[in-house]
């Protein structure tokens, strides 16, 4: 079952702007050590400055298909979930089980939203588990993006300007 990230982002929309300004101060600067994180990525991946900011990179070659990493976090209910405006890393996975993904051992976060067939990954929920899937064959050093969905899109890029390779040119 395909599900996007957006189906979600619902509340919160005038907020928008704030909360973008709060989670870029949350974002580390500094390298950041994936070895030492929870064992939640199935292949390498790397956390570096990308095209749209800190993003991940494949560690090594990645076919098509396979699972890249998992999308983890505090798991909230839907109560829990209702009360959280100000968090574009929420990822609804069903109705009472939200997954918060802005913990900063969640580095599934750093795959970055892109436009339509530029993505190279997409994201799948398997069992009440959040995972980021390749669609089509990753080169080691690649930056893996995907499809955020029309509605997140809306919600927290439209208004700052998308920045993904598309929408850059
Ligand atoms: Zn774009």
């Amino acid at each position: 079952m395909l599900k996007k990230q957006s189906s979600i982002l619902k509340k919160g929309s005038k907020k928008v702007e704030k909360i973008s300004k709060t989670i870029s101060k949350k974002l580390p600067t500094k390298k950041i050590d994936t070895e030492k994180l929870p064992d939640h990525h199935f292949k390498k991946v790397k956390v570096k400055r990308g095209v749209s900011g800190l993003g991940l990179f494949a560690g090594e070659d990645i076919k098509k298909g396979e699972i890249i990493i998992e999308y983890i976090g505090n798991i909230l209910n839907k109560e829990e979930a209702e009360k959280v405006t100000t968090n574009q890393y929420l990822f609804e996975v069903n109705r009472n089980k939200t997954i918060d993904g802005s913990v900063r051992w969640n580095i599934a976060r750093y795959c970055n939203h892109t436009c339509d067939e530029l993505g190279n990954a997409e994201s799948e929920i398997k069992k009440g588990r959040v995972f980021i899937q390749a669609i089509k064959n990753i080169k080691e050093g690649e930056e893996i993006t995907y499809d955020y969905g029309t509605e997140f899109f809306e919600e927290y890029i439209k208004g700052k300007g998308c920045l993904c390779r598309k929408c850059k040119k």
